[in-house]
């Protein structure tokens, strides 16, 4: 297939196929799930076809059939087509944002950055390719030869979120491909045109036919077939924990590899000598930036109390500042929740809240559009108690908890005490508290004086405690869990010897 066009988004009448082996093909059932547009429930944009395990059992078929030979292409020309798929994604940076835009609800200009970051990601486990991938090692043992190599894993089960369309499934598929392994893609149900938009332009970029597969469906169905199937070797997941937790139960059974990431509950700790307009600003950013629908998101402001009051009165003029609506005309706006599942969870946390004795100081409503989307307005919590739902759970949406602190020590244990541990940012000038805070710290990504948000294609990203399992996504580690490292010994002496046993 060549026309772009059948793949960028044409309205009501767009259908999105499997791709089996280099086929796009219609699952075996003649269901379909509709995509619509979250700022315009309304507006249907296409329809996904509704796969069986069966289908899953042709896509891990085919992954396996092409796999080996993919494998036996040098490092290099693997790495040639990532950079080849980054330079075709560079051409259309438009109909990826406006694809992701339209189906996941981020404004214009956040659905460009997702799409730069993914064609960094892609450029930069391309650049990946012509680095060493071992290490000689020194031996105990004279004339000894110790070095390390790296083999794929085989076929591996990619199973991805609504929220990064695009980001997430090429921080795991690039990799994948990098280290000779075949993919069998499941993208999340909401956001099907971006995933087809993506294996489009892989095999547009000339990924040979069976080494990415992509197959929709629901979790349940497709998930847990790509979970059972021993063919497949790994699997890395990223989305909620209730779903994460109970597939590596079910792939731990079987000893497959699993790499999760997971919900967050990320802390932003203001110190009574922090720069507060310049924590405020980090705040809103970090907050109300994609509705909220972030794993990085800011959810919680942990602040010194002296300087809690003058923080609210700087931050909510801001909050009630942010404008609401459609994304695609205009391109700056908070942009909806992404269907009408999380609205109603969006609004049940803001009700919960309420009830838990938490002050409402800024939105905590529906916000009515012409559209008619799953709006909600920017909502802030002051006085926010740590034991109070608000202050633990995950409510993934455009919801802030203000919890005053006595001091530097508490932050840490208030941060702390949740069971996430994504990412975490604190405002100081004090070095000596950004050391202790470095050193204390239960996330995976810290921030001095920057948003909670973000992760570069260069740094590796992840969590820890209950966020991350498995190691991290992105950057030199990224690439690690998608292949298995093989220790070699070579005895090169000339004379027999006694051998170390130890
Ligand atoms: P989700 O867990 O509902 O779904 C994630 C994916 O799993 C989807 O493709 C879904 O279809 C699939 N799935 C559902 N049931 C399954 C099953 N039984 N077996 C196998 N797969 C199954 O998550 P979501 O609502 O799409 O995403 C939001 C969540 O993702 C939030 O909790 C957020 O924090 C998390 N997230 C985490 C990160 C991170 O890097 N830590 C990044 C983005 C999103």
């Amino acid at each position: 297939m060549t026309d772009t066009t059948s793949h960028a988004s044409r309205g009501r009448d767009e259908v999105y196929l499997n791709f089996i082996g280099g086929q796009w093909r219609q699952g075996s059932t003649p269901d379909w799930d509709e995509n619509r547009n979250p700022a315009r429930p309304n507006d249907v944009l296409g329809k996904s076809t509704r796969s069986t395990a069966a289908d899953v059992g042709k896509a891990i078929e085919a992954a396996a059939a092409a796999q080996k030979e993919w494998a036996r292409k040098p490092r290099t020309a693997r790495a040639a087509v990532l950079e080849k798929v980054a330079q075709l994604m560079r051409s259309r940076i438009d109909t990826f944002a406006k694809t992701i835009t339209l189906e996941e609800g981020k404004n214009f200009n956040e659905a460009r950055g997702e799409t730069l970051k993914s064609i960094n990601v892609l450029e930069f486990t391309a650049s990946e390719g012509r680095r060493p991938t071992g290490e000689v090692i020194p031996s105990d043992m004279p004339n000894t030869l110790i070095y390390t190599t790296r083999s794929p894993l085989g076929v591996v089960g990619i199973i991805t979120p609504w929220n990064f369309p695009l980001c997430i499934p090429v921080w795991k598929i690039a990799p994948g491909l990098l280290e000779g392994n075949a993919i069998v893609f499941k993208a999340a149900t909401l956001t099907p045109a971006t995933a087809k938009l993506l294996v489009f332009t892989f095999e547009e970029a000339g990924l040979p036919a069976g080494v990415l597969n992509l197959v929709y469906g629901s979790g349940a169905v497709v998930g847990n077939a790509i979970v059972d199937d021993p063919r497949v070797k790994a699997i890395s997941f990223t989305g909620s924990n209730e779903v994460g937790t109970e597939l590596y139960a079910r792939a731990a059974r079987r000893g497959a590899h699993v790499q999760l990431e997971m919900g967050g509950k990320n802390p932003v700790i203001v110190c009574a000598d922090a720069d507060l307009d310049q924590a405020v600003e980090a705040t809103v950013m970090g907050a109300f930036g994609s509705t909220g629908q972030r794993c990085t998101a800011t959810s919680r402001v942990v602040v010194e109390r002296s300087v809690q009051k003058a923080f609210v009165e700087k931050l909510l003029p801001l909050v009630r500042a942010i404008k609401v609506g459609d994304g695609i005309t205009n391109p700056s706006a908070m942009g909806p929740v992404v269907d009408i599942k999380q609205y109603k969870s969006v609004l049940k946390a803001i009700e919960d809240a309420k009830s838990d004795g938490a002050k409402l100081v800024c939105g905590g409503e529906p916000c009515t559009a012409p559209g008619g989307g799953h709006f909600v307005t920017p909502t802030v919590f002051d006085d926010v108690k740590p034991s109070m739902r608000l202050a633990r759970e995950e409510v993934f949406g455009p919801v802030l908890a203000i919890i005053p602190v006595d001091g530097f020590e508490e932050a840490i244990e208030v941060s702390n005490n949740v069971e996430y541990g994504l990412s975490s940012s604190i405002y100081t000038n004090d070095v000596k508290r950004v050391m202790q805070y470095a050193d204390r710290i239960e996330t995976g990504m810290m921030h001095v004086n920057s948003p909670t948000v973000g992760g570069e294609a260069q740094a590796p990203f992840g969590g820890c405690k209950a966020t991350g399992i498995g190691g991290r996504e992105m950057g030199s580690t990224g690439p690690q869990f998608f292949c298995e490292i093989k220790t070699m010994y070579i005895d090169y002496n000339t004379t027999v010897r006694k051998t170390n046993t130890y």
